[in-house]
C-alpha cells in the first residue's frame, strides 16, 4: 500500500510506493559511473596546478608557494563559472519581468591531491580540512553583500552530474536566496513566530524519540532518513545543538561532522555499492543587510538550523515529479534505516573477526 507523506518543513508532498522486498541491488543504474579518467590529464591533480585559474586559498603544511604541489585542499575558481564576480545586482525591467546581471561567485574546492581517494580511505582526516575550507570560503564571500546565499555542494559520479572523477566540491556565491532555501527559511519563520521553538529542533527532537528513521545517533551530530525523503536512501544530517548558520561550527564539532558525514557516505558506498549522490549544505544566508532592503528578520539566528541533505541517485525524476513537485519514493524511508542498520552491523561484526583472527 502506498502513501502520501508530507514534508513538515516545506510543504511537499512525497509518495513512498514502498514495493515489498525491494532490495538496493534492484537499482543496478545507481553505480556512480566514474569517467575513468586518469591523473596525467586531471587539472585537479597535484602537479598540474598551472591547469587551474591560480587559487584563492589552500592548505599548504610544508608552507609551499601558491599554485604548486604541496597542499592538501585547494580552492580555485571554476575555469566555467555559472556566474562572474564583477557587476552590480541591480534589477533591470523588461516589461513585467525581472533582469539583473548573472553576478556571482563560482569556486571549486579540490579535496585531496590524491585523484583516486575514496571515502573508505581515512575519511574524517580528508574531510575535516575539506570542511574548515567551506566554512573559510563562506565566510568570506559573505562580505560581499551582493551575494544572498552560497549554495554549497558535492557531485559524485557522472549520474549525479560530476564531469570530473578527482574528488571535488563546489561553492556558488548567488544574488538572491534560492525559491528552495526560502520555502524552509519562511516555514522556519512561521513556526518560530507561532511556537517560539526552531521548527527543525522539533523535528529532530521527535525522531530521536521515534527512532525508527534515525541511522547515526552522535554526541554532536545526528543522521535521519527524513520522514517525507524524496529519494531512496536520503539523508540528512544535523547539528544536535540548535545551531542557524555553518560559520559557527567548532573545531571540536568540525571534526564530529567529518566523522559522521564520512561514516553516511561510507555506509551509503558499501550498502548500496557505490551509488552517485550529491550533497547540499543548507545554511543561513547572507545576514547583512541588502543595500535598499533593510531589516532582515530578526529571528533567522532563533529559527534556522543548518544541515547537510545527502540524495543518493537511485531513482530518476521523470514527467510525474516535473508535472507535480511531488516525488515517488520506492524505498520507505524506515526500511532504509533498517538497511543500513544491517549494513553496519555486519561491518562491526567483519571487523571483530578481524581483529579476533
Ligand atoms: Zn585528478
Ligand atoms: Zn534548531
Amino acid at each position: 500500500m502506498s502513501e502520501l507523506r508530507k514534508d513538515p518543513i516545506v510543504d511537499r508532498w512525497v509518495i513512498v510506493a514502498a514495493e515489498r522486498g525491494r532490495r538496493p541491488s534492484d537499482f543496478p543504474s545507481a553505480q556512480s559511473q566514474r569517467t575513468g579518467s586518469s591523473g596525467a590529464s586531471c587539472p585537479f591533480c597535484e602537479g598540474n596546478e598551472g591547469k587551474t585559474p591560480p587559487e584563492i586559498w589552500a592548505i599548504r603544511p610544508d608552507g609551499s608557494a601558491p599554485d604548486t604541489a604541496g597542499w592538501q585542499v585547494r580552492v580555485v575558481p571554476n575555469k566555467f563559472p555559472a556566474l562572474g564576480i564583477e557587476g552590480s545586482t541591480d534589477r533591470r525591467g523588461l516589461g513585467m519581468f525581472d533582469l539583473m546581471s548573472g553576478v556571482g561567485a563560482h569556486e571549486v574546492i579540490i579535496e585531496t591531491p590524491e585523484h583516486d581517494w575514496s571515502i573508505g580511505d581515512d575519511g574524517p582526516d580528508t574531510l575535516e580540512p575539506v570542511l574548515r575550507a567551506y566554512q573559510l570560503r563562506l565566510a568570506d564571500l559573505y562580505r560581499d553583500s551582493r551575494f544572498r546565499y552560497c549554495v554549497l555542494f558535492r557531485n559524485y559520479g557522472q549520474r549525479a552530474g560530476a564531469s570530473l572523477d578527482h574528488p571535488h566540491s563546489q561553492i556558488i556565491a548567488v544574488p538572491i536566496v534560492p525559491l528552495r532555501l526560502k520555502d524552509k527559511l519562511a516555514a522556519a519563520q512561521q513556526h518560530y513566530a507561532r511556537k517560539e521553538r526552531c521548527l527543525f529542533c522539533d523535528v529532530i527532537n521527535q525522531e530521536l524519540t521515534l527512532g525508527d528513521r534515525v541511522v547515526l545517533d552522535r554526541e554532536h551530530f545526528v543522521a535521519l532518513c527524513p520522514f517525507a525523503a524524496r529519494f531512496p536512501f536520503e539523508l540528512a544530517i544535523f547539528p544536535k545543538r540548535h545551531e542557524h548558520d555553518l560559520r559557527l561550527l567548532d573545531d571540536l564539532r568540525r571534526r564530529a561532522l567529518a566523522e559522521i558525514l564520512s561514516d553516511c557516505l561510507h555506509y551509503l558506498r558499501s550498502a548500496l555499492g557505490d551509488p552517485a549522490y550529491n550533497y547540499v549544505v543548507n545554511t543561513a544566508p547572507n545576514p547583512l543587510p541588502r543595500p535598499g532592503r533593510p531589516g532582515y528578520w530578526g529571528t533567522l539566528e532563533y529559527d534556522f538550523h543548518w544541515h547537510i541533505e545527502i540524495m543518493p541517485r537511485m531513482t530518476r525524476i521523470a514527467g510525474f515529479e516535473w508535472g507535480t513537485g511531488f516525488y515517488i519514493n520506492p524505498v520507505s524511508p524506515e526500511n532504509a534505516t533498517a538497511f543500513l542498520h544491517e549494513r553496519m552491523a555486519e561491518e562491526a561484526l567483519d571487523d571483530q573477526a578481524e581483529t579476533a583472527g
